[in-house]
């Protein structure tokens, strides 16, 4: 299986550093999840992790299976085997979802190694219905029209069909309904498997009595502060975060 290692991360933005040596490491078979207050750096994180352009990284590295992460252009990162959600623009004009898709498998799995147009059908219907999707929604245009809900599910559905060795979702419970939350979890849940491993960013631990982490972390002021098991949650969810900036001096 897989790991992701991220070691003594620093990111700015615009000359301003978010990251101050971020800490996490992440193996196939794990979930974990990242949790924080607003503003602390979660998305940042996620961002370097892509290969945004704003975000510069000025010391530390990212690794995949001992690959140097940051030396990737983006769609290399998601050929190396590492899924993000939110990665792709909002809307492409003209590209329905299942061409997109079809290209981003493909892309994937390589040259000579195409991906069946039969077998590229069944799969994204057999995924579609686990999802509870309308089956239209594949010959529709890539995220055009899409309601939130919708565009967090045709997510999930990119995550199934992709497969990745890592992926990072960030924020993917925000805006979702219960039902929809469900169902997105229902997908998220499936992954779970010694080839897949998962970092949640979430800033509610709505999200994590649906998907059960392994590993809970805990981010302030642009690091990762506190790691402990599902029950840290727990504790964040009943008493906030202040206990956690007591224990550690942070002021606000
Ligand atoms: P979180 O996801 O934990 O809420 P973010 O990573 O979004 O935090 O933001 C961390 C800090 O970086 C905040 O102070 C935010 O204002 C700043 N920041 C984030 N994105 C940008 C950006 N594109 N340009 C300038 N500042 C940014
Ligand atoms: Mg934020
Ligand atoms: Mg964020």
């Amino acid at each position: 299986s897989s790991t992701l290692s991220i070691k003594d991360l620093h990111v700015e933005i615009d000359g301003k550093e978010i990251l101050k040596g971020v800490n996490l490491e992440i193996k196939g078979g794990e979930f974990h999840a990242i949790m924080g207050p607003n503003g602390t750096g979660k998305s940042t994180l996620a961002s370097a992790i892509m290969g945004h352009p704003k975000y510069t990284v000025t010391k530390g590295s990212i690794t995949l299976d001992g690959q140097n992460v940051l030396e990737m252009e983006v769609d290399e990162r998601a050929r190396a085997g590492l899924f993000l959600a939110m990665q792709y623009p909002s809307e492409i004009t003209g590209v329905t979802n299942s061409d997109f898709l079809r290209s981003a498998i493909n892309a994937r799995r390589g040259e000579g190694n195409e991906i069946s147009l039969m077998k590229f059908i069944r799969m994204m219907d057999e995924k579609m219905q686990f999802l509870e999707m309308d089956l239209n929604m594949a010959q529709r245009y890539l995220n055009e029209g899409f309601s939130g809900g919708e565009k967090k599910r045709n997510e999930i559905l990119q995550l199934m069909m992709l497969e990745p060795k890592i992926a990072i979702l960030d924020e993917i419970d925000s805006g979702l309904d219960i039902d929809a939350l469900k169902v997105v979890a229902k997908g998220i849940n499936h992954m779970r498997g010694e080839n897949f491993g998962c970092l949640m960013i979430t800033h509610y631990q709505r999200l994590l009595n649906y998907i059960k982490p392994d590993f809970v972390h805990v981010m302030m002021q642009g690091r990762v502060v506190k790691s402990g098991g599902p029950e840290l949650a727990e504790r964040l969810e009943a008493e906030g975060y202040d206990w956690i900036k007591k224990e550690l001096g942070i002021e606000d």
